[in-house]
């Protein structure tokens, strides 16, 4: 798909209407001048010309601001693409929400590649767990060994200036959930020296150790006393600690716990959309109070009020369409579960209302009020989601963020850690031994 902020971001490509021109020879000249007198301008990055109409100016701001940005996503699933599909990342793809192409268009500089081990087809433990969390890494550090002009394997803040400074892009991972581990305390040392610089203990199904928001038993469960020693071997190797889907309970067992900055890597505020997988005024609080990010998720149903609900209508109308996909599809539970989730995204498409990227910053908004402009950050999860904001539909469209939060008033230092800044804060926090 086309991005339409790539568009304005080249000022080689200002309009330049030629079809006109031939039927006016007088005007030839001037018309040809003015354009060379404009384009000289924008390469030499000097001031705006004053008869650019001020929206105009104010984009070209953006993508400026954008630009000099290092923007860090902290959560992405492009991962099981990668294992799963096997799509080559180098081409511009025809579907799914990031490739190396779109991603250099919209002007990221690090991706947190998400290691993400489903427990009810690799189970919450053992082998195949560890196996699956294993041959994800490798197929990172496979993308970044196969194309150095484009990815470079990162694990510290420092990676992430010096790859950005060689104008290329970072990559990184996180666990997401802490099945691979096993339930065994050296593990974490295991995963932190195969490149993986963030865990959450669990995912949407808890573990015997952690509870998650998205089952039955972690509306009780927090973590027990090998899950507070997990958070403890966490800081002291060196990973940082995802809150993103535990369990309110848990949630505060790790804020007490841990002795670093703790982030969300992908959330929302519940005071704004009331899903268990968001953060109340109070856990943001702590949660800065530990010196810690809550980066804002991009996907509708953890942002926009009402729209799980509507969701969840959506999927029992939907209900035989899935099942027929599921059926139809003849391979392994893996692609059976990619077929389900490919007519979920067609369906929601249709069927729920759009949400633009204000609603997103909405949140951000939200979290600077209550904690300050140190404790924001982003985190996409782009394809891990059956639906986007519509106009931020993937990585390309990234600066109609930074568009959006120079509108709202935010300042380019401002802008800047949001995008990335807090998070490297933290990473440095975290290296600290
Ligand atoms: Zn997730």
């Amino acid at each position: 798909m086309i991005s339409r902020v790539a568009k304005t971001d080249n000022p080689a490509r200002f309009p330049v209407k030629h079809r006109h021109l031939p039927g006016y020879p007088v005007l030839l000249v001037p018309i040809l001048l003015s354009i060379l007198t404009f384009n000289c301008r924008m390469t030499e990055k000097t001031e705006q010309p004053p008869s650019l109409p001020n929206q105009k100016s104010k984009q070209q701001d953006a993508i400026a601001i954008h630009r000099r940005a290092i923007s860090i996503d902290m959560h992405a699933d492009t991962t099981q693409r990668l294992v799963d599909e096997n799509v080559d990342l180098q081409q511009r793809l025809s579907d799914g929400h990031l490739d190396s192409v779109r991603a250099k268009e919209g002007g990221l500089e690090a991706q947190f590649f998400s290691i993400w081990v489903e427990p009810q087809l690799f189970g919450g433990g053992g082998q195949s767990a560890m196996k699956r969390a294993d041959v994800q890494i490798a197929a990172v550090r496979e993308l970044t060994e196969k194309h150095p002009d484009t990815w470079q394997f990162a694990t510290t803040a420092a990676d992430i200036r010096r790859i950005a400074s060689d104008g290329k892009m970072a990559a990184l991972t996180g666990l997401e959930g802490g099945y691979a581990i096993d339930e065994k305390l050296e593990n974490v040392e295991r995963y932190y020296k195969m490149g993986v610089r963030y865990m959450s203990p669990a995912w949407s199904v808890s573990t015997s150790w952690a509870g998650s928001s998205g089952d039955e038993a972690g509306k009780t469960r927090g973590l027990n006393e090998f899950g507070r020693n997990v958070i403890r071997e966490m800081n002291r190797v060196g990973m940082m600690v995802d809150v993103s889907h535990v369990s309110d309970k848990t949630f505060w067992d790790i804020v007490n716990n841990s002795t670093k900055p703790v982030i969300a890597t992908h959330s929302g505020c519940r005071a704004i959309a009331s899903v268990p997988r968001n953060l109340t005024d109070d856990m943001i609080r702590a949660l800065a109070k530990t010196g810690g990010v809550v980066n804002v998720i991009f996907y509708p149903e953890h942002l926009e009020p009402g729209w799980s609900e509507k969701k969840k209508l959506v999927d029992a109308e939907i209900a035989p369409l899935v099942q027929h996909a599921s059926e139809e599809e003849n391979r392994d539970a893996v692609h059976k579960r990619i077929a389900r989730d490919r007519v979920r995204s067609e369906e929601f498409a249709k069927r729920l209302p759009p949400v633009t990227v204000s609603r997103l910053v909405d949140h951000i908004d939200h979290i600077v009020k209550l904690v300050g402009i140190e404790h924001v950050g982003i985190g996409s999860d782009f394809d891990g989601v059956q639906s986007t904001l519509s106009d931020l539909h993937d990585v390309a469209e990234l600066p109609n963020l930074t568009r959006e939060l120079l509108r709202r008033g935010y300042s380019e230092a401002d802008i800047d850690k949001i995008l990335g800044g807090n998070m490297l804060r933290v990473m440095e926090e975290t290296e600290k031994h």
